[in-house]
C-alpha cells in the first residue's frame, strides 16, 4: 500500500475550511480528484447553468491545486475503487453530501470499502449542523422552521471555527493510464453559447466567493433586514452558488458574523442574515427526511391536485414575456445572470402556482436547470412552500398580486427597468401595470402593448379566484 490519499472533491470545491482534505493532506500524498457522475445522478443530473459553473469551477481549482485534478467521468461507485485498487490508495476522503441519490452511492462505496483495506474518510463541510444533529427534543424532525431555528440551532453546539487551507500539499505522481480525461471532455459547456451571458456576473472559485462575502459584510448586511426584499438594492449576499458549489463553507460565514468589528450593523441584520443561513439547513432536513421532496408533496392532499398543462403559458414564463413587469423582469434576470433574487423568486413561483394554475414541478425544472445555484434540497423545499403544499409552507391563501408586490418592492421601478427596457419610459403609475395607461401615455413610452411588449397572458383577479376555489377544495 502506498502512502496515497484520493481526496474526492464534490460539492467542496474549495481548499479552505475543507475537514476531508485537511485529514487527507495528513495522511500522506495526495490524489485530488473530481467525478462528473450523471450516471447515479439520474433524474438529478445538474442543469445547464450548474454544468457551466462546474467548467469554470474546476478550472480555478486545478489552479489552486497547481494542475494536480484528475478528472474522470461515470459510474462512481465503479471508479473510486478502481483508483484505490491502481494507486494503492491508503484512504479515500469526501465531505459529506445530502442529496438522497448522492447518500446512496457513496454509502455504497464506503461498504466496499469496509471490506478491504483502504479506509475512508467522510466527514461535514457543507451544512453548519447535519440534518441528524437538529431534531425535536422526542427525536423527531422539526416541521416549522422557526422552532428548528430558534430551539434546535442556536441551542446546538456552534458551528466549528473555520480551519486554515493546508500549508502546503505534497502530491502524488499521476499515472498516466488511470482513466482521468480533460476538462473538455466532460463536456460541460452548452451547445449554444447562452452561457457567455453569465460569466461578467460571477468571479468564479474560492477567491470569488470571499470577495463577495467581503463586499457582503462591508457594504451590503447593514441594512439587510429590509433591504435584502428590495432587487435593485445591494442588501444580498449572492452567496448561494459559492455555498451550493462549496467555495466557502456556512461555517466561514457564520464565523465572520462572529467577528464582526463593525459595531454600527444593528443586531437585527445579523440575526436575520443567520436565520437565512438556517433556511439552508432547514431545507436539508426536508430533504434528508423527506428523501422525495423534489417530486412529491409533503401534504399528502396535494397528491391529486389538477394543475393546468399550458405549454404556450409556461414557456411564455419561462421567456419573461407574461406581460406582468416584475414577472419578466425576475425571468430575465434569472436568464441573463443565472441569478434571482429572493423576493422576486417568490413572486414569479406564486405566479406561475396560483395564477397559471401551473405544477409547482415545472417551475422547479426551469429553476434547475438555469440557477447557477440549483440546489436539490433548497430549491425543492421552496417551490413546496411557495406551492403550500410544503412543511411551514405558506398558507393558501397567500397569493402574491404581482402589481403591489412590485409596488412595494421595487418602488422607484429600477429593478423592471433594467430587465424589461421597452417599459423603461413609462411612469411608475403604469410601470407595473402597463395595460391600465391611457392610449396615449403609451405611445409617449414608446409601448406598443402585443407588439413592444406582451398584453397580460392571464387575468389576474379572475386567475387569483380560480386559484383559491381550488385551493379551498382542498382544505
Ligand atoms: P441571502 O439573502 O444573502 O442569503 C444568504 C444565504 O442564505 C443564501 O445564499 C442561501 O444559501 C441561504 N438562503 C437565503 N434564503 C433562503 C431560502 N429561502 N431557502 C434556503 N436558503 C436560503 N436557493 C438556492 O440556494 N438554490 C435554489 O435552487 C433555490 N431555489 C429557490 C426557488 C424558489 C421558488 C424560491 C422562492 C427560493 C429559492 N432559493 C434557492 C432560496 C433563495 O431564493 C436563495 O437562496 C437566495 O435568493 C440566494 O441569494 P443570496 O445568496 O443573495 O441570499
Amino acid at each position: 500500500m502506498s502512502d496515497i490519499a484520493i481526496h474526492w472533491f464534490r460539492q467542496d470545491l474549495r481548499l479552505s475550511d475543507n475537514p476531508a482534505l485537511a485529514k487527507a493532506v495528513e495522511q500522506g500524498t495526495l490524489l485530488p480528484v473530481y467525478i462528473l457522475d450523471d450516471d447515479n445522478a439520474g433524474p438529478d443530473a445538474m442543469g445547464g447553468a450548474s454544468r457551466w459553473w462546474l467548467h469554470e469551477a474546476l478550472g480555478v481549482l486545478n489552479d489552486q491545486l497547481r494542475g494536480h485534478l484528475r478528472l474522470y467521468k461515470g459510474d462512481a461507485r465503479t471508479i473510486i475503487p478502481q483508483l484505490a485498487a491502481h494507486y494503492g490508495a491508503r484512504v479515500v476522503s469526501w465531505t459529506r453530501c445530502y442529496e438522497p441519490w448522492r447518500m446512496a452511492r457513496d454509502k455504497a462505496i464506503k461498504d466496499q470499502f469496509d471490506a478491504q483495506d483502504c479506509g475512508t474518510i467522510r466527514l461535514n463541510g457543507s451544512l453548519l449542523w447535519e440534518p441528524w444533529a437538529i431534531q425535536k427534543q422526542d427525536g423527531t424532525p422539526y416541521k416549522v422552521f422557526t422552532p428548528f431555528f430558534r430551539k434546535g440551532c442556536l441551542q446546538a453546539p456552534p458551528p466549528a471555527a473555520p480551519m486554515e487551507a493546508p500549508d502546503d500539499i505534497a502530491f502524488a505522481k499521476p499515472q498516466e493510464d488511470d482513466g482521468a480525461i480533460s476538462l473538455g471532455e466532460l463536456s460541460l459547456l452548452p451547445a449554444v453559447a447562452w452561457h457567455k451571458q453569465l460569466a461578467p456576473h460571477w468571479d468564479i472559485g474560492e477567491a470569488g466567493a470571499q470577495a463577495a462575502l467581503k463586499r457582503f459584510l462591508d457594504d451590503g448586511l447593514n441594512g439587510y433586514k429590509s433591504g435584502r426584499d428590495v432587487p435593485s438594492q445591494p442588501h444580498v449576499s449572492r452567496l448561494s452558488p459559492y455555498l451550493h458549489w462549496g467555495h466557502i463553507s456556512p461555517n466561514q460565514i457564520w464565523h465572520a458574523l462572529d467577528d464582526l468589528e463593525d459595531d454600527a450593523i444593528p443586531d437585527q441584520d445579523v440575526d436575520h442574515f443567520r436565520s437565512e443561513l438556517a433556511w439552508r439547513e432547514f431545507s436539508y432536513s426536508l430533504l434528508y427526511y423527506n428523501p422525495d421532496l423534489t417530486k412529491e408533496p409533503l401534504q399528502p392532499k396535494f397528491a391529486g391536485f389538477e394543475w393546468q398543462d399550458d405549454p404556450e403559458m409556461l414557456s411564455a414564463w419561462q421567456k419573461g414575456r407574461t406581460g406582468i413587469p416584475i414577472v419578466d423582469a425576475g425571468m430575465r434576470e434569472l436568464w441573463k445572470t443565472g441569478y434571482m433574487h429572493n423576493r422576486v423568486r417568490m413572486i414569479v413561483a406564486s405566479f406561475l402556482i396560483k395564477n397559471l394554475h401551473t405544477d409547482w414541478r415545472e417551475g422547479e425544472a426551469w429553476f434547475w436547470d438555469t440557477l447557477v445555484d440549483a440546489d436539490l434540497a433548497n430549491n425543492a423545499a421552496s417551490w413546496q412552500w411557495v406551492a403550500g403544499c410544503g412543511a411551514d409552507a405558506a398558507p393558501y391563501f397567500r397569493i402574491f398580486n404581482p402589481v403591489l408586490q412590485a409596488e412595494k418592492f421595487d418602488a422607484d421601478g429600477q429593478y423592471i427597468r433594467h430587465y424589461v427596457p421597452e417599459l423603461s419610459k413609462l411612469p411608475n403609475k403604469y410601470l407595473f401595470k402597463p395595460w391600465v395607461a391611457p392610449k396615449d401615455i403609451l405611445t409617449e413610452a414608446g409601448v406598443r402593448l402585443g407588439e413592444t411588449y406582451p398584453a397580460p397572458i392571464i387575468d389576474l383577479k379572475a386567475s387569483r379566484e380560480a386559484a383559491l376555489d381550488a385551493y379551498k377544495a382542498l382544505s
